[in-house]
């Protein structure tokens, strides 16, 4: 482990001042990822800027009927907030299918957004990385990948973004607010999160020079058929083999808006909007979930111990589109462990 400095932002200004003046420095929130990081000497800053006194801990309305969630309001504390349970309850599942009680108590919504990738080749300092150290290799591609990409994959890296909530606020089309020495800006959730090409050591379209204020949702919240699937290696405190984020709105029986977004399959949360227009105009059936299945997974390529993902994402889209459907989410579970 290397050593770093420390200092504490007095204000979004200031701290953009800090980042802009030393790009080895890095923010930290909740720490739960980054110390890790130091620690393996996987992340080197030279320096960690504070944030955590930053007023950008609030839960607000918005002027469009959404709302605006500060960088470092709490998983634990966003997942039970009244106004995310009854409105956006896809993103309440997410989370708290997300880590640990006591890691959702420390974890922040912005630090959520940039942890980075679980690829053990990327912990483990000894292996070749272009994440890590571009340049070096990639030892996923023929070692062990089981927990690897099997879409939008490149030459130069495999890895899956880990976060569940990052997939919820795909599927809910939200809005990622930052500040920068260029002023303040919003960016799409779609063109957050990068896929690897050949810059897989860049995990998203943050600037350096930029902190994450806010995200943003949309008025739309799916809070009638929804839900979060997340099928992992055990019940708890296990990331995502694949996830599904399921959205719809069914009127007269006919599926008027669809999102889907899966998780663990990808350098990025996955959405496919011919799928999803697949998926608009007709009945909920079975057929229509297995076509959409289809449509999201005819790119989608195995690399030996991952092969079994892609039989694994087509169930569980049917699963989760069937859930939704039906008003069901298997969520509920996770609910009920706080
Ligand atoms: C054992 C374990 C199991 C886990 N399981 C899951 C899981 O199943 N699902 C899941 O989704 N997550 C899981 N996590 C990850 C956990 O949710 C993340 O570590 C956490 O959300 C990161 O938030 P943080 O505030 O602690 O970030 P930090 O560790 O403080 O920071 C992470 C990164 O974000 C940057 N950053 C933080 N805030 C900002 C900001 N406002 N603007 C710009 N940059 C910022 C930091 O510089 C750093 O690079 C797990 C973690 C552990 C340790
Ligand atoms: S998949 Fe990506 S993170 Fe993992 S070893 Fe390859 S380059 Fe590194």
């Amino acid at each position: 482990m290397n050593n770093f400095g420390y200092s504490r932002a007095s204000d979004i200004a200031d701290a953009v001042r800090q980042i802009a003046a030393d790009p080895a420095a890095r923010f930290i929130a909740g720490g739960t990822n980054l110390i890790d990081l130091v620690k393996e000497n996987v992340a080197r800053p030279s320096r960690l800027i504070d944030i955590t006194h930053l007023p950008l801990k609030a839960v607000e309305e918005t002027a469009d009927g959404g709302l605006r969630i500060g960088a470092l309001v709490p998983n634990s504390d966003l997942a039970y907030h009244p106004q995310i349970e009854a409105r956006y309850p896809l993103l309440a599942s997410a989370i708290l299918a997300g880590a640990s009680a006591q890691l959702r108590n420390m974890a922040s919504t912005g630090g959520n957004l940039l942890q980075r990738t679980r690829c053990l080749y990327f912990y483990d300092t000894t292996t070749p990385c272009n994440k890590r150290e571009p340049g070096s290799g990639c030892s996923a591609i023929d070692g062990i990948n089981r927990m690897h990409a099997i879409l939008g994959t490149s030459e130069h890296c495999i890895a899956t973004h880990p976060s569940d909530m990052s997939v919820a606020l795909a599927a809910l089309e939200a809005r990622v607010l930052v500040a920068g020495t260029g002023g303040p800006r919003g960016i799409a959730f779609a063109d957050f999160h990068r896929l690897p090409g050949d810059t897989p050591q860049i995990d998203s379209n943050l600037r350096p020079d930029e902190i994450i204020t806010a995200i943003e949702l949309p008025a739309k919240g799916f809070a009638r058929n929804y839900t979060y699937l997340k099928i992992r290696d055990r019940l708890s405190y296990a990331f995502a083999l694949v996830s599904m984020a399921v959205g719809l709105e069914i009127e007269a029986g006919t599926i008027k808006e669809a999102r889907l977004a899966l998780g663990g399959v990808a350098h990025k949360p996955w959405r496919n909007r011919e799928a999803e227009a697949r998926l608009r105009g007709g009945p909920a059936t079975r057929e229509r979930f297995l076509s959409a299945a289809e449509i999201v997974l005819r790119e989608a390529r195995g690399f030996g111990h991952n092969d079994f993902k892609i039989e694994l994402s087509r169930r569980g889209i049917v699963r989760a589109l069937d859930q939704a459907a039906r008003g069901q989410p298997q969520s509920q579970a996770d609910k009920r462990i706080k």
